[in-house]
């Protein structure tokens, strides 16, 4: 399938492209230039429920193989893909607008999950204890769950779903995609790398839609678990439809990561990291710093050095050598803008303005420059809402308990950050911030593939982080086995609660 010149983008069932018979289109559109590019089908109600009966058909003998066969497949796959980057990071900048190097590593990130889930074989091995009683053995193994859908965001079309598959099919399951409608082609192309490596058809599917498909997935009898990421009131939904259903469902949402720099910290490094958290792929990552809490005296020096950072800030194109491209849409970039009128409106100071800005060449491409607030207040809109866009908003502290106690009661839980050269104050950070992923001296603390991503309250909805043992526990159920072999057949019925030893 050569994606690139594509019309209208098929989907993905039992191993093959096939066109939609849907009436119901979306269109996809290049950031950098605003130009419709592709148009995506939205499933019909029997092309998800064909997605999901190709999943269930391949389910008894996909579960069954070795796990080392399975492992094998995605050895193969995470080889095509490291061949592949260059195609598929262009496909990424294409749709989303994100630079191209900013691209491969998300790529990585999702390889790294592939690594991970190709220890499939240790990582499902289960406890055994000999003798529980006399003659008796007692024991636990993990079991696929059986079909599964992933739900993903705009924002990383090719690392987010590499968070879930790798780690669902390498557990012996079998999964239905549904990716983002602003930038689907990527889950298409891993879909065609995933069969080139030797994956049986009906494996992975993959199913376009909107709220109409994803809800068909949730309320799907043979759909038993399901992994969503994207923003809170839709994980939110996703998780009370999903388990309503009775499935098992781990539904990441939202986030406001703050990321605090305390009076010794190291200013030039801090300003870095957090003009690169902040501004790097627009702001369109979760774990993008957005709140900037200068604690005591160092407010005035930081946010002098993030304004001439941030002025700095090379913006364009993704293709071309910028170290920031567009937001996905125009409907993102207005919103963007709006929050940023609201700023002004509400009182804050704002100083770096990203409204005005114009790419030569790329008028009509939807960008929005760095923006940078100070004496932001919590009830202050740019505070309060997720702007999911290039947008810093400096909070003034007095202490780093304000700090952690500001950081505490916000809603969001996603990811957090300190800057510091005291061993003392990041050990008292990292004891009493109530947030899922800390980053000490690192502003973006994304976790490795073998640790487990997700956050807390409002960032998070289910019990089981991604990635890491989390997915393996997710995407397995465990099942405990006592046996007993006699060998002359006596065992007498016993009517009493049974007793070992
Ligand atoms: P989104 O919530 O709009 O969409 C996510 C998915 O939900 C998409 O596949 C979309 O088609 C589907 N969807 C949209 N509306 C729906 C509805 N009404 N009912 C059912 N499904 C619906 O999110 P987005 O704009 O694509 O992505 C950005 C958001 O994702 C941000 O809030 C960001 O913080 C969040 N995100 C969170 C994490 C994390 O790990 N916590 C990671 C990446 C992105």
């Amino acid at each position: 399938m050569d994606l690139t010149t594509l019309q209208r983008l098929p989907l993905w069932i039992g191993g093959k492209p096939v066109a939609s018979t849907t009436s119901r289109y979306g269109e996809v559109t290049n950031p950098a230039t605003g130009e419709v590019i592709r148009h995506v089908p939205f499933a019909t109600l029997a092309e998800v429920d064909a997605a999901v009966q190709s999943a269930a058909a391949a389910l008894p003998s996909w579960r069954s193989a070795p796990a080392l066969r399975r492992a094998r497949v995605l050895m193969r796959f995470r080889e095509l893909l490291d061949a592949d980057k260059k195609s598929l990071r262009a496909l990424i900048t294409q749709e989303h607008g994100k630079t191209l190097a900013d691209a491969e590593g998300e790529i990585t990130r999702g390889l790294e999950v592939v690594e991970f889930a190709t220890g499939v074989p240790h990582l499902v091995k289960g406890e055994y204890s000999e003798n529980v009683g006399t003659g008796v053995d007692a024991y636990a193994i993990r079991q696929a769950v059986g079909v599964c859908a992933g739900i993903t965001p705009f924002n990383f079309p090719a690392m987010v779903p590499m968070w879930m598959f790798p780690v669902a099919i390498a557990c012996g399951n079998t999964f239905v995609l549904k990716p983002s409608e602003r930038d689907p082609s990527t889950a298409l192309r891993l879909a065609e790398l995933l069969k080139e490596a030797g994956l049986p058809d009906g494996v992975l599917n993959v199913v376009h839609g909107d709220k109409e498909a994803v809800d068909a997935l949730l309320e799907h009898p043979d759909v038993k678990a399901v992994s969503f990421v994207g923003s809170t009131p839709i994980a939110r939904h996703v998780y009370e439809t999903g388990t309503r259903h009775g499935k098992r469902v781990q539904a990441l949402g939202g986030a406001k990561n703050h990321a605090i720099v305390m009076p010794d910290a190291d200013l030039p490094f801090a300003v870095e990291a957090i003009v690169g958290a902040g501004y790097g792929s627009a702001g369109e990552r979760c774990m993008a710093v957005s709140a900037v809490v200068a604690v005591g005296d160092v407010a005035d020096a930081l946010v002098k050095g993030l304004a001439e950072r941030a002025r700095r800030v090379t913006t364009g194109d993704g293709t071309t050598d910028v170290e920031m491209g567009p937001v996905v849409t125009c409907a993102a970039r207005d919103r963007i803008r709006g929050l940023i009128d609201r700023g002004c409106a509400e009182g804050a100071t704002l100083v770096v303005d990203g409204r005005g800005i114009s790419v030569p060449g790329r008028e009509q491409g939807f960008f929005v420059g760095p923006t940078l607030f100070d004496h932001v207040q919590p009830g202050h809109a740019i505070y309060r809402e997720e702007i999911f866009g290039p947008v810093l908003s400096v909070v003034r502290v007095d202490s780093l308990e304000a700090a952690i106690g500001l950081v505490n009661r916000n809603p969001y839980a996603n990811g957090v950050a300190l800057f510091t050269r005291s061993g003392y104050a990041a050990r008292r950070f990292q004891e009493d911030v109530e947030v899922g992923m800390v980053g000490i001296n690192v502003p973006i603390p994304v976790p490795m593939a073998f640790y487990s991503f997700g956050g807390w309250r409002a960032s998070l909805f289910g019990d089981l982080h991604v990635h890491g043992m989390d997915g393996v526990r997710f995407y397995t159920r465990g099942k405990a086995v006592t046996a007993r072999w006699p060998d002359d057949g006596s065992a007498a019925p016993g009517f009493h609660m049974p007793l070992m030893g």
